[in-house]
């Protein structure tokens, strides 16, 4: 039988646009709304909480999907690791199972080489493309000594920073607004490793892999933040990789979402919220775009 179960199959969640009140609105059934409803319930009863969610699922950025043979495969959040004590406790509350993520033999990577004129381009901080030199496969050991001092150097500097981040109020950090207002890629051509494009595209590879989204999306302040929480780049590459939930981290949201609705928790789904309001006489207002008022 399949190991995770379809959209809808066993639970149905709200998509109406009726107004309601409620103690706890909470805002988005990603894993952190929907835990945070399931720990209100020690202090709540169902009917005064509602989650208002606007895309017509739960789980947020976690998503499991199905291959043809019915092997679960994660499209979103696919790792987890010993240190995220809540998300393992969680995983045993629903019954998932964690397995041990291959991780032995070397790490392989595949950057353009083009002999003694591409490296000492790349040396000199400009980027090669492979459509113009020869593709070459190499591990971190197997880099030019000069490429590895410089991505060894770039590393201990953006672990500094890191270290330089209050865990909990990134906002408060020294310079945030203006790490804030940098992509990391930007930050790496102007700061970073201006004269060094394999130190670049290194850090610029771990930022894709993490954030799946390219490092000139992403802000400097944010990569700092996940490095600061995690403890480091290293941590971030290896550790934090270990492991990976048998049946799928969105099977983990989708039956949370679902014992949730089944204690008598509101999902309400497709409802964008567009306005937080507070009055002292009123308390706090949610409007969606869809018309609907908690
Ligand atoms: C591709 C990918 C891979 C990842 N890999 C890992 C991994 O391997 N390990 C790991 O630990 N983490 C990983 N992450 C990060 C992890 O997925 C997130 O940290 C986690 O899922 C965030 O949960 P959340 O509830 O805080 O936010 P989200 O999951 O983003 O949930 C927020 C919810 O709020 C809803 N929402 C937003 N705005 C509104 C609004 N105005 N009105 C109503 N609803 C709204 C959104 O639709 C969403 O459902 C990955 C992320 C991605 C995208």
């Amino acid at each position: 039988s399949p190991l995770i179960e379809r959209p809808s199959a066993r639970f149905r969640m709200t998509s109406a646009a009726s107004s309601s009140s409620y103690k706890v609105i909470i805002v988005g059934a990603g894993l952190a709304g929907l835990s945070c409803a399931s720990k209100l319930l020690d202090s709540l009863d169902p009917s005064d909480v509602v989650i208002v969610e606007a895309l017509d699922r739960a789980g947020g950025r976690t998503l499991t999907s199905c291959l043809p043979d019915d092997e679960p495969v994660d499209v979103g959040a696919c790792w987890v690791c010993p240190r995220q004590k809540n998300v393992h406790r969680l995983l045993r509350e629903h019954g998932l199972d964690v397995i041990e993520q291959q991780t032995s033999g070397i790490r392989v990577g595949v950057r353009s080489a083009g002999g003694l004129s591409g490296w000492l381009s790349r040396a000199f901080g400009r980027e090669t493309t492979a459509t113009t030199t020869t593709t070459l496969f190499t591990t971190l050991r197997g880099l030019p000594a000069w490429d590895l001092i410089q991505y060894t150097l770039l590393t201990r500097r953006v672990n500094r920073m890191a270290r330089a981040i209050p865990i909990g109020r990134p906002w408060d950090a020294k310079g945030a607004e203006r790490l804030d207002s940098s992509s990391v890629m930007a930050w790496l051509k102007e700061e970073g490793a201006p004269n060094n494009s394999t130190a670049r595209g290194l850090m610029a590879a771990t930022v894709q892999s993490v954030f799946c989204a390219d490092a000139s999306q992403i802000s400097m302040l944010l990569f700092l933040t996940v490095i600061a929480e995690e403890g480091g780049v290293e941590v971030l590459l290896e550790e934090a990789q270990t492991q990976r939930v048998a049946q799928g981290n969105g099977t983990l949201s989708r039956r949370l979402a679902a014992s949730l609705v089944e204690r008598g928790v509101e999902i309400r789904l497709g409802a964008e919220v567009v306005e937080c309001s507070h009055s002292a006489t009123d308390g706090a207002t949610v409007a969606t775009r869809d018309g609907a008022r908690f």
